[in-house]
């Protein structure tokens, strides 16, 4: 069970701790406080761990400081939609909303190689008025004679160029704790230029002791891949891992699942999960085109089997596309067979405006057909 506060109750007021000591006394309920320190208010929410079942709403709705009680089903407690629950579905970060209505696109480098490549890479970015990419520092390498990323090394020229060419974010994947203190540490020294948003990639989503830590801090917002050989409801407790931490800054990412049932493509697509996920939860869904595909393959009228996937997961409400490019792909250390051209970038965006303007008109369409 959720209590929902008044926005910016004080913790030192008489009501609140009434409240308090009201919940204390509650037989064998744990409680966790959640405050969320947003713009304009702070928001904050009770919840009450054990077996609510004999507590009624209408009791705890009558204590004081309580604006709304939503009782959660078992499953996704944090991060799933209940019955009544107006909580909502987006957070912002780096100037930026992301939200279950919200589009943001993250091209980039795969991994960070050279400097050349980053300010290319970036360059081109502005060029095409965008303000979030990707850039893998941190690599989880099937093989240990891999490349594994250049690590805290690159960070200090991949966040000054961020900030020249006016990116608000970054999606960086960590794969250790320790790779949160050097980003830290390296963002700080650089006086905050641009933000991260920490990737926990697909083979890391079941470390839970790494979305412990992870969801323990709220400086920096997650992106969480699903397990691609677990089931979605396996992937979908792993962002509870994150929230029932502290961090609700999470968008659930889909990328394919491993199969050779897929082939000819990397992994089976799995997009068909964007609504499922949007109905689950109350988290911003993201796809992954090019890890789920793998490869620059063409369709017969000329577009990239990369494009029709991301167009699926757009016009099916995805809100963040998580995608490869290179300005060489020839010369990438790591996936470069998947990565776009920078030329195609501009293609790629207006493909995807195409396929969100589809998605809003069959949100319209819905909408008049239910009233
Ligand atoms: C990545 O995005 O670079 C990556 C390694 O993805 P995944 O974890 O989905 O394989
Ligand atoms: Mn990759």
């Amino acid at each position: 069970m959720i209590l929902i506060l008044t926005p910016n109750i004080d913790p030192e007021s008489a009501g609140y701790q009434q409240l308090m000591a009201h919940l204390t006394r509650l037989p064998h309920i744990r409680l966790r406080v959640h405050r969320e320190q947003g713009a304009e208010r702070t928001l904050t929410e009770i919840y009450l761990i054990g077996n609510t079942s004999s507590i009624s709403t209408e009791d705890m709705k009558s204590l004081p400081g309580v604006e709304r009680v939503v009782r959660v089903s078992e499953e996704y407690r944090v991060v799933g939609r209940h019955r009544d629950d107006h909580r909502a579905t987006h957070f912002d970060y780096g100037g930026l909303r992301f939200g279950q209505d919200t589009l943001h696109v993250f091209a980039g480098l795969c991994a960070v190689d050279t400097k050349e490549h980053v300010d290319l890479m970036m360059r081109a970015l502005r060029d095409a008025k965008q303000v979030c990419t990707r850039m893998g520092a941190y690599k989880p390498r099937t093989s240990p004679y891999s490349f594994q990323g250049h690590g805290q090394e690159c960070l200090p020229y991949v966040f000054e160029l961020a900030g020249k060419y006016g990116i608000k974010v970054i999606a960086m994947e960590v794969t250790h704790e320790s790779h949160l203190d050097e980003i830290h540490e390296v963002l700080h020294a650089a006086g905050y230029p641009t933000g991260v948003m920490l990737q926990i990639g697909t083979r890391n989503t079941q470390n839970f002791e790494l979305l412990k830590f992870v969801g323990r801090q709220q400086d920096y917002p997650v992106l969480l891949k699903r397990g691609f050989g677990i089931t979605l409801s396996e992937s979908l407790h792993a962002a509870e891992y994150l929230a029932s931490e502290g961090n609700r800054k999470i968008i659930f990412g889909l990328r394919g699942v491993k199969t050779n049932m897929g082939d000819p493509h990397r992994n089976l697509l799995d997009f068909a999960h964007v609504p499922v996920v949007r109905r689950l939860t109350r988290l911003p869904v993201c796809i992954d085109p090019s890890h789920a595909i793998g490869s620059r393959t063409t369709g017969p009228e000329g577009l990239l089997d990369i494009m029709h996937a991301t167009a699926q997961g757009v016009i099916a409400g995805a809100n963040m596309v998580l995608v490869d490019f290179h300005p060489e792909p020839n010369r990438a250390l790591v996936d470069g067979p998947q990565a776009l051209l920078l030329e195609e970038l501009p293609h790629f965006l207006e493909d995807i405006q195409i396929a969100r303007e589809a998605y809003e008109k069959r949100v319209a369409l819905a909408t008049r057909y239910l009233d």
